[in-house]
């Protein structure tokens, strides 16, 4: 069985030969196999990796800004030609289908695209004779070395989140891919140096809490970027910022999607459908919950089960799925238990996942689940379930829908469907979360925007990618300038003030 190792100093690193070296196992979820054994790194190689790094900075740093820019220009033909292979990766290891896996890369590629115009977001500002003869500027300088912890559900797009703009900003990084699907990151460190960039400036280290909590504890990381669960995340952000570091924490959800009694019903359940049941609802932005207003619920219901039952699910290497399995038999049985446990807090089980053929098969497959009269004292409501179960909510005016969107602890995206142009724009003016969608269930922000929830989403005070992250990798300093003439030179006590 094949071994990974680690990406260190712009090498393949290989596991440790000592007898202590750990070992955890990576699934094809399609067969339910074992498939690789992945070296865990002690906290020796990730210490390695964080020298390495710190080895990189001061040169990375002073590599002009076109020669970095020309990195990224490089990557994206790169990435875009080994668009399949990527996603051939990411489906074996995760189990999305390949046309969604190929969708995330799209979406990794906008983040380089972004940093590709590195030139544009680094510029500083300028002042001239803010007093007689003295001028301002401000310029953005790197932090410095950059930790990187990322999730298992979307292995390319959410390392490309982080490592494009961190990197463009004159940073070097260690990346902590999730254990889960780890192999698509060190394809793009790869990609990266054959795109020109030094050895050490991205070093991946594969591993478990062990090597999260060397990136934590090294005083060398100067900023930690972490998505994952809000538990995991919340600790991040505690734990990085008491050791001075800046990080930004983005942590789990419940987006929900709030149907108004004008809506396109159609629309609405296609949206539905694809959004909580794409990538078998192990998406960030997946919509979980359904806010029936004022008397849609049934014929919702319906259209959403006429559309369930034409679903396609199965290997995602099979062009026909439309759906894959979840990431592990322990995480399809979790998901499973809240649609078990539905009839006994209340709520009517409309269409069972778990009697889908498709469970029965090899594999951590489970068919798509709706339950339906479901309230907000339930665990299927308060819960992230992450998995391919929708849950309608049934209220009676838009009042109550945002009241009860606010209530809850996250805030990752929202939506609305409707036509009325008024409810969407006060809708967008009340809700409490990070990013709206009017008629459109994903609202995932392009590359030139940033990503990020509110409330038990995002700990921190950046959103990741996009113009935030420029700040987030950067720190500014402001530089007050004057070229005295030595014939009016005098000495003055006096708080300096602009005259
Ligand atoms: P996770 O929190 O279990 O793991 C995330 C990362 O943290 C992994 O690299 C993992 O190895 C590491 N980790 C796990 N336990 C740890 C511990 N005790 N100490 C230190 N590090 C630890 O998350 P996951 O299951 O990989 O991903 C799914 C979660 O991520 C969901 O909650 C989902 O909503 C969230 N997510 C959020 C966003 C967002 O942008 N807000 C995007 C993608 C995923």
């Amino acid at each position: 069985m094949a071994k990974i190792g680690h990406y260190i100093d712009g090498s393949l690193v290989a596991a440790d030969t000592e007898s202590t070296q750990r070992f955890g196992a990576v699934y094809n979820p399609a067969t339910g196999e074992q498939q690789h054994e992945l070296a865990f790194a002690s906290s020796a190689q990730v210490s390695l990796a964080i020298e390495a790094a710190a080895r990189a900075f001061p040169g990375w740093r002073a590599t002009s800004l076109t020669k970095r820019a020309d990195v990224f220009f490089k990557l994206r033909h790169l990435v875009a030609q080994h668009q399949q292979e990527l996603a051939a990766l990411v489906t074996s290891e995760h189990g999305k289908v390949l046309s969604d896996a190929g969708g995330e890369i799209s979406r990794g590629l906008e983040n380089i695209e972004f940093a590709a115009g590195l030139i544009q977001h680094l510029k500083g500002d300028y002042s001239e004779q803010v007093a007689t003869g003295v001028d301002v500027h401000s310029v953005k300088q790197p932090v410095g070395v950059v930790g990187c912890i990322t999730p298992f559900n979307f292995p390319v797009m959410v390392p490309l989140w982080m490592v494009c703009n961190a990197i463009a900003c004159g940073n070097t990084v260690v990346l902590k891919p999730s254990e889960k699907d780890p192999s698509a990151a060190l394809l793009i460190a790869e990609l990266f140096s054959q795109a020109g960039l030094p050895a050490g400036v991205l070093n991946v280290v594969n591993g478990d809490k062990e090597a999260v909590d060397t990136i934590l504890e090294s005083p060398t990381v100067r900023a930690v970027s972490f998505v994952g669960s809000t538990p995991i995340a919340r600790s991040i952000y505690q734990r990085a910022s008491a050791a001075g570091k800046r990080v930004q924490a983005l942590g789990g959800a419940k987006n929900h999607m709030v149907v108004l009694p004008d809506a396109d019903l159609d629309a609405a359940a296609d949206a539905a459908v694809s959004a909580a049941y794409g990538s078998a609802g192990e998406r960030c932005m997946a919509v979980s919950v359904l806010v029936a207003v004022g008397g849609v619920a049934d014929a919702l219901s319906e259209a959403i089960q006429s559309r369930i039952a034409k679903l396609s699910i199965g290997d995602g290497t099979d062009a026909s799925s439309e759906m894959g399995p979840l990431i592990t038999a322990e995480h399809r049985d979790k998901v499973a238990s809240y649609v078990h446990n539905a009839p006994a807090e209340g709520a009517t089980v409309v269409v069972d996942g778990s009697q889908d053929a498709v469970a029965a098969q090899p594999g951590f497959f489970l068919g798509v689940s709706l339950l339906d009269h479901v309230n907000t004292e339930m665990k299927a409501y308060q819960d992230e379930i992450f998995g391919p179960v929708l849950s309608i909510v049934r209220v009676d005016s838009f009042e109550e829908a945002v009241a009860l969107v606010n209530r809850n602890q996250y805030g990752n995206g929202v939506a609305i469907f409707t036509r009325d142009g008024g409810a969407a724009r006060q809708f967008e003016f009340e809700i409490e979360a990070g990013m709206v969608g009017v008629n459109v269930p994903i609202p995932v922000p392009i590359g030139s925007f940033s990503f990020g929830g509110w409330k038990d989403s995002l700990f921190g005070d950046s959103h990741i990618y996009g113009p935030e992250s420029i700040h987030f990798y950067t720190r500014s300093k402001v530089v007050t300038t004057r070229w005295p003439d030595p014939a009016s030179s005098s000495v003055d006590l006096g708080f300096p003030s602009n005259h």
